[in-house]
C-alpha cells in the first residue's frame, strides 16, 4: 500500500504524527520452542506444519524472512470512557500478509515479539499464562462460531519475563511466550480515531477508502462511507449478540479493542460466565465501575461505535444520518437479540408475546445465578410433560451454586411453566426444537479454572490437560467431552482477577 509509514526502524517509543505505522523487527528470545499448533487452521491458510527449527525461529521472532516487512501499526482509542491518545502494537508486530489458496488474504502477527514505538511503559513480551490464554480462547471461539481473530503458534521463548506486577516489591518473573495471531487485518476503530484526532482528514480518507476497497469491496456507489458503517454496526451488534449467546465477557472493551471487521481480538482478562451474572467482570481494573460487566457489553459496543462515528464524521458534510444510525443500534441490537435467545429457547419463530418470556428468563437467571451453560443445557433436557416442582428442582441441580431462595425456586417453576406451555405452541416437532437449542448452547466452554490448570500443568511441563482441552474446545456442541461439562469447582470462586 502507498500509506505513509514511519521507516526508522528505531525502538524507542514516540509519537508517530502522519504515520500508519513504524517499522518494527521481532528481538529475538532465547530458545523458541513450539507449544502449539493449530493443523485446520494452517491447512486453510495453505501453510504446511513448521517443523525444522529454521521455521520455528520465524514464529518465536528470531528470524524475519526475506518477503517479510514487519511493522507495529499506529492507533490511538478509547480506553475505560477516557480518550488515550495514540497507542499503537506495543507488543505486536505484523509480519506481513499471506494469501491462502482460496484467495483471501491474512495479516501475520507476532505478540509478545518485543519493543517497538508504541511501546508504552513496558517490554512489548507476553508471558505464557497470557498466551496460551489467547491461543486458546480465540480457536475456541472460532468452533463455537463467534467471529474472531485467530491463532496459528504458540511458542515458547525460554526468556523469563519480568511481569509489572510486584510483590512485596520484588518482579514477579514468568515463561514468555508469542502466539502468531491471524486475522484479515487487526485494523481497529482506534485506527480511525487516530488520525481524526490529529486532524490528518487526507490520511483518514485515504485509509477508510482503503479499508473498504479490501476488506469491504461489495460496497460501491456515492453512500459507500456511510454503507460501510452500518455494516460495522451491525457487524458489531451481532458480535455482541454472540457474546451474549455464550457468556462471554471481553473485560476491555476499549475502542482499540474493537475490530474494524467485527471480530473479536485482543484477548485479555477475559472470562465465560459461570454463576449467570450480568455484572460481572474479570478484569480487575474495571472495578469498582464494572463498565466491561457481562450486561453491559451491548451498550458499550454503541457507545464504541460512537468513537467510530466521531472519527470519521469530517468525511461527511453535515453528521445527521451517523447520529440516526448510530441511534438506530439499539432496535438492530435487539432483533438480532432476541432471534438469538429463540433460539438458545428452542422457538420455531420469535412471537410478539415471547418478549415476556425472554425477560421472565432473564430474570430469573439474575435471582437463581445457575451456570449458564449447565442451565440451558439442562432446559433443552427437560421432558416437556413435566409438572412436578419436586423432579424440576433436581432436574436443575446440577446447574445451581448454593441452594436458591424460595423466591428464586418460583421464578424457575413460574418460568418452567410459561415456557412449557410455549413449547407446546411450535409448529416445529420437539426433536428440531431440541436441535436448534443443542446448536445454539455450548455445552463446552473454556472456563476460567480450566485455562488456569492448564497453565500450571504447562508450566510444569505436563501438557496433558492443554491437549485435552485443545480437542475438546473444537467441538463445544457435542457430548463427547463431558469430562469438561461442569459447573466451577468451590475452590475456583469467580472473581475479577485475571489478567494479560
Ligand atoms: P491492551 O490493554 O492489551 O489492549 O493494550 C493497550 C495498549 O498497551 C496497546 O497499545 C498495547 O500495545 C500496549 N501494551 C500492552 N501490553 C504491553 C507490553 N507488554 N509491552 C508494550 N506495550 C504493551
Ligand atoms: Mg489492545
Ligand atoms: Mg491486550
Amino acid at each position: 500500500n502507498t500509506f505513509e509509514g514511519d521507516e526508522s526502524g528505531s525502538l524507542k517509543p514516540r509519537q508517530t504524527p502522519g504515520m500508519f505505522y513504524s517499522k518494527a523487527k521481532p528481538t529475538p528470545v532465547k530458545s523458541p520452542e513450539l507449544l502449539a499448533w493449530s493443523e485446520e487452521l494452517a491447512k486453510e491458510l495453505g501453510i504446511q506444519k513448521l517443523t525444522d527449527q529454521a521455521e520455528i525461529d520465524v514464529l518465536g521472532g528470531n528470524k524475519v524472512a526475506d518477503t517479510m516487512q514487519p511493522y507495529a501499526a499506529c492507533y490511538a482509542g478509547h480506553q475505560f470512557g477516557n480518550w488515550a491518545g495514540q497507542l499503537g502494537d506495543g507488543r505486536a508486530i505484523t509480519l506481513g500478509e499471506w494469501e491462502a489458496p482460496d484467495g483471501q488474504s491474512w495479516e501475520l502477527q507476532l505478540k509478545g515479539a518485543g519493543p517497538t514505538a508504541y511501546s508504552r511503559r513496558a517490554d512489548g513480551r507476553a508471558v505464557l499464562r497470557s498466551s496460551v490464554r489467547e491461543y486458546l480462547m480465540s480457536e475456541a471461539m472460532h468452533y463455537l462460531d463467534i467471529p474472531t481473530t485467530r491463532a496459528l503458534s504458540l511458542v515458547k521463548t525460554g526468556d523469563q519475563v519480568v511481569r509489572d506486577m510486584f510483590y512485596n516489591g520484588n518482579p514477579e518473573y514468568e515463561p514468555g511466550a508469542i502466539v502468531m495471531r491471524v486475522a484479515p487485518t487487526f485494523l481497529r476503530f482506534g485506527s480511525f480515531e487516530m488520525p481524526a484526532a490529529r486532524q490528518e482528514i487526507d490520511n483518514l480518507r485515504q485509509l477508510v477508502d482503503w479499508t473498504i476497497s479490501r476488506y469491504y469491496p461489495h460496497i460501491q456507489g456515492e453512500d459507500r462511507v456511510m454503507t460501510w458503517f452500518k455494516e460495522i454496526l451491525d457487524r458489531t451488534a451481532e458480535l455482541m449478540v454472540e457474546w451474549m449467546r455464550v457468556g462471554f465477557v471481553h473485560g476491555v472493551m476499549n475502542t482499540d479493542n474493537m475490530s474494524i471487521l467485527g471480530l473479536t481480538i485482543d484477548y485479555g482478562p477475559f472470562s465465560f460466565l459461570d454463576d449467570y451474572d450480568p455484572m460481572f467482570t474479570p478484569n480487575t481494573t474495571d472495578l469498582p465501575g464494572r463498565r466491561y460487566a457481562f450486561g453491559r457489553q451491548p451498550s458499550v459496543a454503541q457507545w464504541n461505535l460512537g468513537c467510530l462515528a466521531s472519527a470519521i464524521a469530517a468525511l461527511f458534510p453535515n453528521t445527521q444520518q451517523l447520529v440516526a444510525e448510530l441511534e438506530g443500534y439499539e432496535t438492530v441490537f435487539t432483533l438480532k437479540y432476541r432471534q438469538m435467545m429463540g433460539n438458545k429457547l428452542g422457538l420455531d419463530e420469535v412471537r410478539e408475546e415471547d418478549e415476556a418470556l425472554i425477560t421472565q428468563l432473564e430474570t430469573l437467571l439474575a435471582t437463581v445465578k445457575p451456570d449458564m451453560t449447565i442451565f440451558y443445557q439442562l432446559l433443552g433436557d427437560l421432558p416437556q410433560e413435566e409438572r412436578d416442582s419436586q423432579k424440576i428442582f433436581s432436574h436443575f441441580q446440577e446447574s445451581f451454586y448454593g441452594e436458591p431462595a424460595e423466591k428464586a425456586k418460583t421464578l424457575l417453576l413460574d418460568f418452567i411453566k410459561a415456557y412449557s406451555a410455549r413449547i407446546e405452541t411450535n409448529t416445529t416437532s420437539r426433536e428440531e426444537s431440541q436441535q436448534l437449542m443443542r446448536k445454539t448452547n455450548p455445552r463446552i466452554i473454556l472456563r476460567n479454572y480450566m485455562l488456569h490448570e492448564a497453565i500450571e500443568g504447562l508450566t510444569k511441563g505436563d501438557d496433558q490437560l492443554f491437549n485435552k482441552l485443545q480437542k475438546a474446545m473444537k467441538q463445544p456442541y457435542s457430548r463427547d467431552f463431558d469430562e469438561f461439562f461442569k459447573k466451577r469447582p468451590d475452590w475456583a470462586s469467580q472473581k475479577a482477577g485475571c489478567s494479560m
